[in-house]
């Protein structure tokens, strides 16, 4: 069928049968298909949707697109996490050792920081030596041997997927169900993976930030899993106020080893460790999420999950030193205190707000190209829930640039909300989906 039957049929409210969902991802893949059809199609799903085989078909032949990494040296289960990003959220970093210690093996391919969000590979880099673009065979043998590999997406990985996102970049269709999660499902699923635990955020500082959004992706994402048999758990997890304390690449990893050698904010374990629970249960490590919460708290307790992020360190070409050493991680040169103009109680702290500040400092992008500084951050003292006096610091800014600060510091004023009046923070945990 031509590409402009299968669009009209789309438009119309058809369902694509799989031979012509197929064709068209060839077509995206090798280039015939003209962007104006690639975007018209895009628009016709934006408002028709797809239905569960449709989106089933369209993710493989997304996955299909390009590499299937080969991992099938690798005899342990193999479970991924996914997160669709927040402010704060590192929880990559030490839920990958602790799980690798479990026995689980985690092959793990993610992503650099996008719009106010950062990303795990930046947040890695900071790290003195550490390599993210390890080759695929290097991934597979490390996957294998260490239980866990971290690196960035390569060209060879769902080309379609990518240059479909460019496309709905720019003409309005990122915001489509069917499109995200065929997007993040193609990526995932080239890593060859048993099964997946998915991080849905929900709030101010979530990709979609309506909880019932949320629910809607992650009710998505679990249809398709179930239709292609692999594993899903969706935890949809809260994003109102950024996770844990620290915001910002090397501020992030030294939460990260604080956590790992016992001493994490609240938040950032429970989400840590109910993700990581599920992961070890899907790989059939625990047969209960109860056991697996406690393989996990143990990993960490007992120090197993740090040695592992030692070994992972060292397999990346990083200095792990900075494990018993954080003062040798990227460091800003000035620190500027924040206060509270008022007492009372911190009634928000937006994570939007706080993602977009520490971009503004350096520690995101504005364009692909752009450099990052890996000093620069913000560390919250204050958060949701916290009674506070005048003059209390509310969080400290790490910075190196004066125009950058002078930037930023609107932003965290107006990401600060303190009112007489007592607000409990949100749920953590808003619900938890499994196919
Ligand atoms: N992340 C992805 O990988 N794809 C989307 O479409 C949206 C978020």
């Amino acid at each position: 069928m031509l590409p402009a039957e299968l669009i009209r049929k789309k438009r119309d409210g058809g369902t694509l049968d799989d031979a012509e969902i197929r064709a068209f991802i060839a077509g995206v893949t090798d280039g015939t298909l003209p962007d104006y059809q690639q975007a018209a199609m895009l628009m016709a799903i934006f408002f028709r949707g797809l239905d569960a085989r449709e989106l089933a078909t369209w993710a493989d032949a997304m996955t299909r697109s390009g590499d299937v990494i080969n991992t099938a040296r690798v005899k342990r289960p193999k479970i991924d996490k996914h997160s669709t990003g927040g402010v704060g959220d590192k929880i990559s970093i030490p839920l990958a050792p602790a799980v690798a210690a479990c026995g689980v093996a985690v092959p793990m391919v993610s992503g650099r920081g996008l719009g106010h969000t950062g990303g795990t590979l930046d947040k890695l880099e900071s790290i003195p030596g550490f390599r993210v673009d390890l080759p695929v065979e290097k991934f597979a043998e490390l996957v294998d041997k260490l239980g866990v590999c971290l690196i960035g997406q390569t060209a060879r990985i769902a080309p379609a997927d990518k240059r479909l996102y460019a496309l709905r970049d720019v003409t309005a269709t990122v915001e489509s169900i069917p499109l995200i999660t065929a997007s993040i499902l193609s990526k995932k699923l080239a890593e060859d993976i048993d099964g997946l635990v998915l991080d849905v955020k929900a709030g101010s500082g979530a990709f979609l930030p309506a909880p019932k959004d949320a629910q809607n992706l992650a009710r998505s994402m679990v249809d398709v899993c179930r239709r292609m048999k692999t594993r899903i758990v969706a935890i949809i997890t809260d994003m109102e106020q950024p996770l844990g304390c620290a915001i910002g690449n090397a501020l992030e990893i030294r939460e990260c080893i604080a956590f790992l050698n016992g001493e994490a904010p609240e938040d950032l374990e429970t989400v840590s460790f109910a993700l990581a629970a599920q992961m070890i249960r899907l790989g059939g490590h625990a047969k209960s999420t109860r056991e697996a919460t406690r393989m996990a708290y143990e990993a960490v307790s007992k120090g197993a999950a740090a040695e592992k992020f030692r070994q992972i360190i060292r397999a990346h070409g990083g200095d792990d030193r900075v494990m018993d050493n954080p003062d040798l991680l990227p460091q800003s040169a000035f620190i500027e205190e924040f206060r509270s103009r008022s007492p009372g109680f911190v009634t928000r702290c937006d994570a939007k707000l706080m993602g977009l500040a520490s971009n503004a400092l350096g520690a995101g992008r504005h364009r692909v190209d752009d450099m990052i500084d890996p000093a620069v951050g913000i560390l919250l003292l204050k958060k949701t829930g916290d009674r506070v006096d005048r003059g209390d610091v509310l969080c400290r800014i790490h910075w190196n640039n004066r125009e950058r600060l002078k930037k930023a510091l609107p932003m965290i004023e107006q990401a600060y909300e303190i009112k007489p009046r007592r607000r409990v923070a949100r749920p953590l945990i808003h619900a938890v989906l499994e196919g």
